[in-house]
């Protein structure tokens, strides 16, 4: 249909990480109306799914914020204010609660939303210039275990490989990624690089999802198991010869402890904790070992569980022992969830210093104060509360003021009703967000409108380190602003901050971000990028160093990794049972995930037209087996009931789920998080959203 398109913008699509490179078809009153995937050597082939086909319906949405707003007390009117009241205000709140309870009495909890020179800026403000220690993003939900995983692992963030190696890989194993819903436009590569060359796709899911029918061999592992199949099938591969020795030897560091760890895990006795009887492990370990190239592939089933880090420490220790890193078709590579999650961890500060660095590292303070030009004695000498420690901080009155950026943790975090009562405890609440209506703004007392992506200019990095950008295709919406614009007003208000540069046009902050980015030992190097060379090659893998043509497609390929010796660890992990485990009481497992058509809590997608028609409402799989015992029909009504609390969901009958599990979509308020639980891994603080229990009553 003719939309009356008179020209079409280039972006980089702002929901997940895929990173599809798009075109915003605008009218001629600029207005935009359509989009449409760009073809060529992008990442998306020219493809895009139904969120990036609708996206242009989310600038003028309903909910849009079009102005500041402030109250003296939350559910009170809002009053519509101007910039300078609205960013007055917070900042002589956020001094009053320093001065009163101490610098680190104010947390703030950012995003994988906005641009990566936004979360550079951020995270100036914040380390630089309000010197609170309490801050973070809501990746610790996402892709905390992760992080932890490959700086465990390798000695640095960083995911290794690259969409590519779907074309060179000899075997895939994924574990609990459902690739089709959650990054349709890679499961597209996939595919392609499956119809040019046959090669086994193995996938681990307690669930059938759209992923295991797809696959060769599907193995349905009980929740929270992963790190048992994974010791497992790392002491087949011990067992029966068929690591690679030189490679071990030359670049990984830690065997003894390891071997004898996974001596442990024989496939009889892991048969017995996973699942996964002995014959198809052993099966498995073979095909992985023997194949040329292999790589394993990973989203929210590893890293959102009391073992997420072990999880990815355990793949990476796959991958190391048969020499699959840095090789074409060979890697780790953990799928990432929002479109600039990789942007916060890696410049945002949130867990340390810009560019991968250390608060525990005194060279790293040294070298950002200077540059900032702030003593580096004021940033803290290691890391504060992550996300879901700052709300139990709260409860405690630990934490009195909270600043929220472009998430939305009243729907997002474990436990729901207990975060509502915690919001309450709080002296005072800024959110910041592109939409008023999001759920955290009901606990605010000040609330800022920020642009959306494609109303300003800025990078995005994806999954596979790819380092894209969007250009404006319209100007900010009403009287909202971009958040680089909110952070530099804001430093402002603070002596230090009057006293150091905070540009506005991002291109100068990406300037900044390549400087300090240079090094021989920086595996995080941007040197050779700007702005321009990024969109005229539509997106740069990272790093790429000053003098370079091209950027890296995948790291440590020469086998040298970013310990001090240059080598990997090999990492031995006991698994230890600390989940709760279906009882009698709550009969059955809870797991939670996404669909196609949503993205996290459907701040966005909850305004699209098409995406909700397709899923407009919660609902719960239940195995027709198990319904049928307890008298539950389908399309029927239940309450679901946690030691944390209820809900109440449409069932849909399926054999998709086993018959001692649920699966609910996690995007809806008031619903899967009113029961999920908030037992924290141990080394990136994610929360175990996929193994919690329920029972089931009638309503
Ligand atoms: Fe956007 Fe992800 Fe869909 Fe691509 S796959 S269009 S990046 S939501």
């Amino acid at each position: 249909r003719d939309k009356g398109v008179t020209e079409w913008k280039y972006a980089t699509c702002g929901y997940c990480s895929v990173g599809c490179s798009i075109e915003i078809g605008v009218n001629k009153e600029g207005t935009p109306v359509t989009t449409r995937g760009v073809g060529g050597a992008d990442v998306n082939r020219g493809k895009l799914c139904i969120k990036g086909l609708t996206e242009a319906q989310i600038f003028q949405a309903a909910g849009r914020g079009a102005e500041p707003k402030i109250r003296n007390k939350t559910f009170e009117d809002w009053q519509i204010t101007d910039w300078d009241t609205a960013l007055d205000k917070t900042a002589a709140e956020f001094k009053r609660i320093q001065e009163k309870y101490g610098r680190d009495s104010v947390a703030v909890i950012s995003t994988g939303q906005i641009m990566t020179e936004e979360f550079y800026t951020l995270g100036k403000l914040v380390r630089g210039v309000i010197g609170t220690n309490n801050y973070d993003g809501n990746t610790t939900l996402c892709m905390a275990s992760a992080v932890s995983g490959y700086k465990r692992s390798f000695g640095s963030d960083g995911p290794p490989g690259c969409y590519e190696d779907f074309e060179h890989t000899d075997c895939l194993l994924a574990f609990g990624s459902n690739l089709c819903e959650q990054h349709p436009i890679i499961y597209w590569r996939l595919k392609e690089a499956l119809e040019k060359r046959k090669f086994p796709v193995i996938v681990v899911d307690p669930r059938v999802t759209m992923f295991a029918q797809f696959a060769d061999i599907h193995l349905p592992i009980t929740p929270g198991t992963d790190l048992v199949l994974l010791n497992s099938l790392a002491h087949v591969i011990l067992k029966e010869g068929l690591a690679d020795q030189e490679y071990i030897e030359r670049c990984c560091s830690g065997y003894e402890d390891f071997a004898a760890e996974v001596e442990k895990f024989d496939p009889t006795s892991a048969a017995k904790i996973c699942g996964i009887d002995e014959d198809t492990i052993r099966h498995v370990a073979r095909l992985y070992a023997k194949a040329g190239a292999a790589m394993s592939i990973w989203t929210m089933g590893i890293n959102q569980s009391t073992h997420g880090s072990d999880g990815v420490c355990g793949i990476n220790n796959l991958n190391l022992i048969t020499g699959n890193i840095g090789k074409p078709g060979g890697t780790s590579l953990s799928i990432t969830g929002q479109c600039n999650a990789m942007g916060t961890r890696e410049w945002s500060s949130c867990s340390g210093l810009p560019g991968y660095r250390a608060l525990e590292n005194a060279e790293h303070r040294e070298e950002i104060g200077k540059f900032w030009g702030v003593d580096p004695e004021f940033f803290p000498k290691k890391r504060g509360l992550f996300q879901t420690d700052i709300f139990p901080a709260i409860e405690t009155g630990q934490i009195k003021a909270l600043w929220v950026v472009a998430t939305n943790p009243m729907t997002s975090m474990p436990n729901s009703a207990r975060i509502r009562k915690t919001m309450e405890k709080l002296e005072f609440c800024v959110v910041q967000d592109s939409y008023e209506d999001v759920e955290t703004a009901q606990y605010a007392h000040v609330y800022l409108p920020g642009s959306v992506w494609a109303e300003k200019k800025g990078c995005f990095t994806n999954t596979e380190r790819r380092v894209n950008i969007t250009t404006p295709v319209m100007a900010p919406y009403g009287n909202s602003k971009p958040d680089v614009w909110i952070f530099s007003q804001m430093a402002k208000r603070w002596e230090q901050g009057a006293k150091m540069s905070f540009p506005l046009d991002t291109a100068d902050v990406f300037d900044e971000m390549k400087q300090l980015s240079k090094g021989d030992h920086r595996i995080l190097d941007i040197s050779g990028m700007s702005h321009e060379l990024i969109e005229q090659k539509r997106g740069i893998q990272w790093p790429m160093r000053e003098g370079d043509s091209e950027g890296t497609q995948r790291l440590y390929a020469d086998g040298k990794f970013c310990y001090p010796d240059g080598k990997a660890k090999l990492m031995a992990m006991p698994w230890v049972d600390n989940n709760e485990v279906p009882d009698e009481d709550y009969p059955f497992w809870m797991n939670s995930g996404r669909v196609v058509e949503h993205f996290h809590t459907r701040t966005k997608t909850g305004k699209v037209g098409n995406c909700n028609k397709f899923s407009p409402t919660p609902y719960m799989e239940m195995n027709p087996d198990a319904a049928e015992e307890l008298g539950i029909k389908h399309m029927s009504y239940v309450r679901l009931v946690s030691r944390r609390g209820d809900a109440v969901v449409m069932v849909q009958l399926t054999h998709r789920v086993a018959f001692n599990a649920v699966f609910i979509p996690f995007h809806f308020h008031d619903c899967v998080n009113r029961l999920s639980l908030g037992l924290l891994d141990p080394y990136s603080r994610q929360p175990a959203f996929k193994q919690c229990t329920v029972r089931i009553e009638h309503v």
